[in-house]
């Protein structure tokens, strides 16, 4: 190692060192990644137990450092690139996403304002308007990146309450005032709890949101909300908002968007589509009918950093009104006034951060190295794997399954004929998955819908094949046997 002089940065030849030495590292992680359990088998607290609870005073090499990543950090990681990582909506990086990670972070742009990093602000522009082309986005739309969908849907619903005229809440608030009716917001029991959250934070509370019931599919039924619409009017509360989820986090059911956007056209409330995971689908050939009525929302969320390969965290946010979204967030500090203002976009008016990253920068690089139709091949194969998936336990007598299969999602649950009780098959469904995932083989989740426990499989891993599908499967029924077998005894 060359000589550390005080309060100076590490020296280029050892960064080129260390730097090399972390290339290599990745390399061997991702050839290597099924070596590794899925998930740890160790207890909460195990990790801090072996970091020193006080900073080094003095320079520690990195060596040192580079050390505690293998034996400390690593084996306390849940491997989400891992191709048997098959829970939640999984996100996987990719090779070009971690080198364009790697240069945001030297090139440290903060882009909050255009002359604060032009590229940065001009890249997003146009990443954002390839996204928006592949997946069918009409062109009215624009686009901004922000950390996460939980977010980008928090901007979208404090649009739709500025979008309500005349209630001054940017200067009023909303506290003490009796002069606005209350707020309601439209969605399912099936919407992602980030929406609940954003209407806690946003003043409209738990109470202000009403649930849509859904058919049998867990999709909106669209005349019970136009139902619930008309009698709210007549109730005296102000309907403002409806969230439309396009692949939902239970079951991935879809939400009827033209309909929905017809009712919310007819009541001029802001309607905004939750498409996180299920939006990059769109962009398959036969798939755009699940953006049908798109042109309809007011605002639509998709993450790359869910099923496109994009490092987390990348959620890209379109709006067909920004006007409306900077009316509510824009504030500009005398010190943040530059001459081209008039001229660019800031995107700090934007939303409620100032600062921002060069997150566009992975989302270029993944899109130019996969290229379009690389990354469709990519998801027609996971669509493929899943209605294999779905094929095998349709075929089980033992197995049940929940739902529809519409992207790399399948529900389903152990469900022998002779258990009847859904107490009973929830409890065995909870162990089952336990037992399964206790292996490290796999990891795998579950929901719960309509009171019945059920597991969910996905399959949008980058790393993810037929092999590691089928293995899944044979863990899942040998697992389910051995269950099945030791209940009986008992
Ligand atoms: C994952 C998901 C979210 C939350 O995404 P974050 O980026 O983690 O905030 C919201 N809605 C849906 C439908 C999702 O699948």
């Amino acid at each position: 190692m060359e000589e550390k002089k005080f309060s100076k940065d590490m020296s280029p030849g050892d960064f080129k060192t260390y730097g090399y030495k972390i290339v290599d590292w990745i390399a061997d992680y991702f050839e290597n990644i099924e070596k590794f359990p899925v998930t740890p088998s160790i207890k909460p607290g195990d990790i801090k137990k072996l970091l020193p609870a006080s900073p080094p005073s003095s320079s520690q090499s990195m060596d040192e450092i580079l050390k505690d990543i293998d034996n400390i950090i690593i084996p306390g990681m849940t491997h989400w690139n891992h191709p048997d990582f098959m829970a939640y909506f999984n996100s996987t990086s990719s090779s070009p996403g971690v080198l364009a990670e790697f240069l945001s972070a030297a090139l440290n742009v903060n882009a909050m304002l255009w002359l604060t990093g032009p590229a940065s602000v001009e890249l997003e522009r146009v990443t954002l308007n390839w996204l928006r082309q592949m997946v069918g986005i009409p062109d009215n739309f624009w686009g901004i990146i922000y950390d996460t969908a939980s977010v980008s849907s928090f901007h979208a619903i404090a649009a739709a309450r500025e979008q309500i005229p005349g209630l001054q809440i940017r200067e009023k608030g909303i506290a003490g005032r009796n002069d606005i009716l209350p707020f309601h917001l439209y969605c399912t029991d099936h919407t992602h709890s980030s929406i609940d959250k954003a209407a806690i934070t946003l003043g409209i509370g738990i109470e202000g949101i009403r649930r849509i019931p859904v058919d049998k599919n867990f999709c909106m039924i669209p005349h019970e909300l136009q139902r619930i619409i008309t009698e709210d009017r007549q109730n005296g509360f102000l309907p403002f908002c409806a969230v439309a989820t396009v692949g939902t986090t239970s079951t991935t059911s879809i939400d009827p968007v033209k309909e929905i956007g017809e009712i919310c056209t007819a009541e001029n409330i802001w309607l905004h589509v939750d498409a996180a995971y299920g939006g990059t689908a769109a962009m398959i050939p036969g798939m755009e009918r699940i953006f049908n009525g798109i042109e309809l929302a007011d605002s639509i969320v998709i993450n790359p950093h869910k099923w496109m390969f994009t490092p987390i965290d990348l959620s890209a946010f379109y709006t067909r009104k920004p006007q409306v979204l900077k009316r509510a967030f824009s504030l500009v500090a005398e010190y943040l006034k530059t001459e081209e203002d008039s001229e660019t976009e800031n995107l700090m008016d934007y939303g409620i951060q100032l600062g921002r990253r060069f997150r566009s920068l992975k989302l270029w690089f993944v899109i130019r190295y996969f290229g379009v139709e690389g990354i469709i091949n990519i998801l027609k194969e996971h669509l493929r794997l899943a209605k294999l998936f779905a094929q095998w336990i349709d075929a089980h007598p033992k197995f049940e399954r929940i739902g529809l299969v519409n992207f790399g999602v399948v529900c389903f649950r152990l469900h022998p004929l002779e258990i009847t009780s859904d107490d009973k098959l929830n409890e065995l469904n909870e162990k089952l998955l336990n037992v399964i995932n206790s292996t490290g083989k796999l990891l795998i989740s579950h929901t719960k819908v309509g009171g019945k426990y059920i597991i969910r499989i996905c399959i949008s891993g980058l790393r993810t094949e037929e092999r590691h599908v089928k293995q899944a499967w044979i863990l899942i029924r040998k697992e389910s046997e051995r269950l099945l077998g030791s209940i009986k005894l008992a």
